[in-house]
């Protein structure tokens, strides 16, 4: 194993709109850079990794093992390039891999099978297929290019290092990765299929991830007898009906006020107070107006988890009603809906028919 590892880190990121360069972002719990330095590591693939940056300070800082090295880059990509290769030499480098710290999410396998083609071949480069379809503009012109003839290039990229080092020192124009050198000097590359998710980090929209927020809600009622029992929106026939200023749906209360809860927005008594306006209203009437507010603000409601608790009725026969209303009412697709019927040992006033409770936990994620 003579394979050393590159990452390109010295960019300004200048479309990147942050005042810290975007390498060293916080992405999913560490900084961006730091995704290709421990997946480096861990494979076990490399002798050294050698960070590019000029950022050298803030990465001083963080004590990475004696394996890494870091050293200046240049002022484009292709000079911190040749930079490293000119630093690696002294090593005596079979292979060299060169990553852009931009794409912080290649796997280890893809490592491996670089690693692997690399017996056999000088240049193994990872590509996907376009999913977009391209134009190609020169001054008077726009061409349209097949989609099915473009490849787009990832890294990391693998070299034999003599060959990339000889190519490199003698290039004259910057070029964006080093396949394009190979290209250039009609070396041959091995392509090898590249992975979707494995994609550049450029604008800080690549990475805005939606935040997912919960909310619990719980509700119970007196029952009473000559009141229609209402729950979930379903009128259910029973012996009694639950007591309130509205309908008494415990279930659609508690899912109002798990949303509430979940988008931070108080309680169901807020905005439907005990007043005339409301007396006997129905439940479905009160859980509109919250949808509608919360569809407007691009919630998004991942599921729903509803205890009902209750001696009677019998919650097995209903389930499957009470989860179509409840998915009518509020968009949540049934199979996201999940509804529990607990009974109490006959204890106490829901054990003696008296009362009937539901608590509710709804998961919401809120997206730009
Ligand atoms: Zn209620």
């Amino acid at each position: 194993m003579n394979n050393y590892f590159v990452i390109l880190a010295a960019g300004k990121s200048k479309r990147f709109n942050k005042k810290i360069p975007k390498q060293f972002f916080n992405y999913r719990n560490k900084e961006i850079i730091d995704h290709s330095i421990e997946k480096s590591l861990n494979s076990k693939l490399f002798k050294k990794i050698l960070v590019v940056s000029n950022n050298l300070k803030h990465l001083k800082k963080k004590k990475y093992p004696k394996s890494i090295s870091i050293i200046k880059g240049g002022k484009e990509r292709s000079d911190s390039s040749l930079k490293a290769l000119k630093y690696l030499k002294r090593f005596k480098p079979k292979n060299v891999f060169i990553h852009d710290a931009a794409r912080p999410n290649f796997s280890i396998r893809l490592l491996k099978n670089i690693a692997k083609n690399l017996k056999n071949n000088k240049a193994v480069v990872p590509i996907i297929s376009s999913k977009d379809t391209i134009k190609y503009k020169t001054q008077n012109q726009i061409f349209n290019l097949n989609r099915n003839n473009l490849l787009l290039t990832q890294t990391p990229q693998a070299y034999r290092f003599e060959e990339l080092y000889k190519i490199t020192k003698n290039q004259k124009n910057k070029v964006t990765d080093e396949a394009t050198l190979f290209i250039n000097n009609d070396f041959k590359i091995k392509f090898i299929p590249g992975e979707k998710a494995n994609n550049k980090i450029t604008y800080i929209d690549d990475i805005k991830t939606p935040k997912t927020f919960y909310g619990i809600g719980f509700d119970i009622h007196k029952l009473v007898k000559n009141k229609k029992l209402y729950l979930g929106g379903v009128k259910i026939p029973f012996h009694s009906g639950l007591e309130g200023h509205s309908d008494g749906d415990v279930i659609l209360h508690a899912i109002i006020d798990s949303i509430l809860g979940a988008i931070r927005k108080k309680d169901i008594g807020t905005y439907f107070p005990n007043t005339r306006q409301f007396k006997n209203i129905r439940s479905t009437k009160m859980l509109k107006p919250i949808m509608i507010n919360l569809n407007k603000s691009n919630f998004f409601i991942n599921n729903l988890d509803i205890n009902l608790i209750c001696q009677k009725p019998r919650v097995s026969k209903y389930r499957d009603k009470i989860i179509k209303s409840v998915s009518k009412l509020t968009g949540i697709n049934e199979n996201q809906i999940n509804l529990k019927g607990k009974t109490v040992e006959k204890l106490g006033l829901i054990g003696k028919e008296k009362a009937i409770a539901c608590e509710t936990i709804i998961s919401i994620t809120k997206y730009d």
